[in-house]
């Protein structure tokens, strides 16, 4: 039977990060934006909240939540602001939720228990100067030398790089695999910021999520330990696309809270506003912006709701994740757009929060595979290009946890 309602347990979660983010962040939240600055005392805030462990099992420190919940946080954070969303997409998602599935219990143990309880901060490092959509295209190495493994490489556009204590890295281990592209040589580490060799930086010349930290990170003849190797050697494709199949689904979540931002803040302006003797929301083609929003936010929701459903069951949700981030970010673009059309010049200034809607929506059209590649993998699917083969390891069902 299928149900679209939410347990009390759903509803207390958003209206716990409603009245927070609200009192805590929202006030602020401008001031970080403008200048550029990313407020690490959030962290431990979002931590005691249990968001960063908010689906990982109480037996690993987590607030053992469902992956609704998940998305349902996603959406009340990135309402507020984007950079607090992507805090849980690098950190819960495509970090903790892939070591829960792929990682031994000594890792789970070293690293998987401190990152949900929310006192080590994680991020993921896929994404290269010189590869990007095309992840077979990275150059960092990993060459094994007795119980070690030697990385370098460098590492960019990587959230929360500047501020995160360890990173699930992904580096070629079979060289000849290399030359040929075979994503199989390609292995996955947890590698630490207090390794020798580590380096990091911030980007500075972004221009939206800007209260988020995004960077770049180097390892330069880093040692990481064989037990830090993530699955099996050569697995480390496979790994980072599980990740992102977490990570979209945050992604989703987040642009529908933005999208839901972009209708709240359009009509209350529309509500307001005179132009020509009636408050704008009066005029057809306004109206047309703000049910636009509506219809969209709703389809959104709906379109995470069933990836998440889908991983509480432990289905393969792949094509539904990638379909609904699709979805939702493009949705959010518009959204974001036409908010600020409706705010007229007052939109095209930061007294408004809808330019930074603006600014911060078209980086999840981007992220975590681009428009393009994700109308491509819609559309092979269909013509049956494309077909998900069962995996060694996969996101545990959500089983409810007795107290
Ligand atoms: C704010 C922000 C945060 C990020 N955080 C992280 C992070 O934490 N970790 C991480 O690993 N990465 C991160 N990224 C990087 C992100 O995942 C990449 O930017 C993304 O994968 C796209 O890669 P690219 O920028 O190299 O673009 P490219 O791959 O160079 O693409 C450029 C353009 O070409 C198009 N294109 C490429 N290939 C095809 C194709 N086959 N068919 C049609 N069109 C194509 C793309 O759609 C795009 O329009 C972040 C990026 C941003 C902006």
């Amino acid at each position: 039977m299928v149900s679209f309602e939410l347990t009390d347990d759903h509803r207390l979660l958003e209206q716990s990060i409603r009245e927070w983010a609200g009192r805590e962040v929202a006030p602020r939240i401008h001031d970080l934006d403008r200048a550029h600055r990313f407020d690490p005392g959030i962290v431990p805030q979002m931590a005691s909240l249990g968001l960063l462990g908010i689906s990982v099992p109480a037996e690993y420190g987590g607030a053992g939540m469902d992956y609704i919940a998940l998305g349902l946080a996603c959406e009340e954070l990135e309402y507020v602001d984007t950079s607090l969303r992507v805090i849980l997409s690098v950190h819960t998602a495509l970090n903790s939720l892939t070591l829960l599935a792929w990682g031994t219990e000594d890792q789970k143990q070293r690293y998987l228990v401190p990152q949900a309880q929310g006192t080590r901060l994680a991020s993921y490092g896929l994404t290269e100067p010189s590869a990007g959509s095309d992840a077979r295209g990275i150059q960092t190495v990993a060459i094994r030398r007795g119980d070690r493994y030697v990385l370098t490489g460098e590492k960019m556009w990587i959230s929360l790089a500047d501020v995160a204590d360890q990173f699930l890295v992904f580096a070629w281990t079979d060289l000849e695999k290399k030359k040929q592209r075979d994503p199989t040589g390609i292995s996955a580490f947890i590698v630490e910021r207090a390794y020798k060799g580590f380096s990091s930086g911030t980007l500075t010349e972004k221009w939206g999520i800007l209260a988020g930290n995004t960077g770049f990170f180097k390892m330069d003849d880093v040692e990481v330990p064989r037990e830090n190797l993530v699955g099996r050697e050569g697995e480390g494709f496979k790994i980072a696309m599980f990740a992102l199949d977490q990570g979209r689904y945050t992604v989703a979540a987040g642009a529908t809270g933005l999208i839901r931002a972009c209708r709240d803040a359009s009509v209350a302006y529309a509500g307001t506003r005179k132009a020509f003797g009636v408050e704008i929301g009066s005029h057809q083609l306004v109206k047309e912006m703000i049910a636009q929003m509506e219809s969209d936010y709703e389809a959104a929701r709906l379109l995470w709701l069933r990836a998440g459903w889908l991983k509480n069951l432990g289905r393969r949700n792949t094509k539904e994740t990638g379909l609904a981030k699709w979805f939702a970010t493009v949705a959010s673009e518009r959204a974001a757009s036409d908010a600020v059309q409706v705010h007229g010049a007052n939109g095209y200034s930061d007294e408004y929060p809808v330019g930074r809607f603006y600014r911060n929506c078209k980086g999840a059209v981007i992220y975590e595979g681009t428009r393009e590649i994700h109308k491509i993998m819609q559309a092979d699917y269909l013509l049956g290009y494309r077909t998900d083969r069962p995996a060694r390891c996969t996101l545990p069902a959500w089983t409810r946890e007795t107290p």
